[in-house]
């Protein structure tokens, strides 16, 4: 059975708290009414000893963005984003592990959008270095909800609940992801991810438009393709090109670039040469072994270590920061 990790300490409030102590109250809107938004970011161990978030100013401008369309008031500037994430994985980093952080703005107060007020939370899981495997994914029953219902452009977890349920249904049909369609019949992205689809050597993936999230991977694969002198295209994904393409990726922070085995039940090339030569380019770049342009990587400054040693001596009392 999946199990979350609880690693020691959660950021909240503006201050480490222990995992068991960070919790939010049954009254407030991020949990009666699911509202927040969020950001999944990634680190990586790089080759010089350092550990290095990658795109994080894109993924706090996301989140800014999440936020002004759920008109869910954030104040906090990068810096002031940055230290709270610098302050978590200092306190968790573990040498033989990258990590994932998911930073999350919930609403602790307020009332349909009266008086809302926002919390900053941050927690941290370790996550393997291995290259993803291969995996086998499926087309959901479930759809992707249109821009004017629930808009995929807003990370927010209320667009996660059918994605949940589009898991589970793959599960059943031995599928590690699944594919959603929008209202025209046509791919929108994965559950946690975007698609990627090759056909005659050219890489294509669904605009946003098409109910795809406005995915900081996406572009980070589209930079790599450019400089391998791969095409790469946006436009409308229809059904049954799933089912005859060459090769099928997905990609996004946690999924990274993943290549997929069979779709439907039916088998596709595992090694593909554009996404396979598109993958370990990748895994190169993000780890700083051959860095590219593109990519940016902000490095957890080492004061950062203070605090692995008396992770609360900073800041004891749980001062809300709102
Ligand atoms: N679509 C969905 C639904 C996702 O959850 C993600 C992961 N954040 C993506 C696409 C990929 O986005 P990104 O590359 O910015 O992580």
């Amino acid at each position: 059975m999946a199990q979350l990790q609880k690693p020691e300490f959660v950021y909240m409030g503006g201050a480490l708290r222990r995992w068991e102590e960070a919790v939010l109250h049954v009254g407030c809107e991020g949990v009666n009414r699911s509202l927040n938004v969020f950001e999944g970011i990634k680190g990586y161990w790089q080759p010089n000893g350092q550990f290095g978030i990658l795109q994080l100013k894109r993924h706090y401008g996301r989140l800014c963005q999440s936020a002004r369309l759920l008109q869910i008031p954030f104040d906090h500037s990068f810096d002031q984003y940055s230290d709270a994430i610098f302050e978590l994985m200092g306190a968790l980093l573990k040498s033989d592990w990258d990590m994932w952080a998911r930073t999350t703005l919930f609403a602790i107060d307020g009332h349909w959008g009266e008086g809302t007020v926002s919390d900053l939370v941050v927690t941290a899981y370790h996550q393997d270095k291995q290259v993803p495997p291969p995996i086998c994914i499926g087309t959901s029953t479930w759809q992707r909800s249109s821009d004017i219902s629930l808009p995929a452009r807003i990370k927010t977890g209320t667009n996660y609940q059918v994605a949940r349920l589009a898991r589970m249904e793959g599960r059943a049909r031995g599928c590690q992801e699944m594919v959603l369609l929008n209202q025209w019949g046509r791919v929108a992205e994965a559950t946690g991810a975007c698609v990627l689809m090759v056909r005659d050597g050219i890489v294509y993936s669904p605009p946003p438009t098409e109910g795809a999230l406005e995915s900081i991977t996406l572009d980070i694969t589209e930079a790599l393709a450019r400089s391998l002198n791969i095409p790469f295209v946006r436009r409308p994904i229809d059904r049954t090109e799933l089912l005859v393409a060459d090769e099928i990726g997905i990609c996004g922070t946690l999924a990274e670039l993943t290549l997929v085995r069979s779709v439907d039940g039916q088998p596709l090339a595992e090694k593909g040469p554009v996404l396979g030569a598109l993958q370990r380019r990748y895994f190169e770049a993000i780890r700083g072994i051959v860095p590219h342009s593109y990519i940016e990587l902000t490095i957890v400054p080492s004061r950062s270590k203070a605090s692995v040693q008396n992770p609360f001596g900073k800041n004891k009392s749980a001062n809300r920061r709102s």
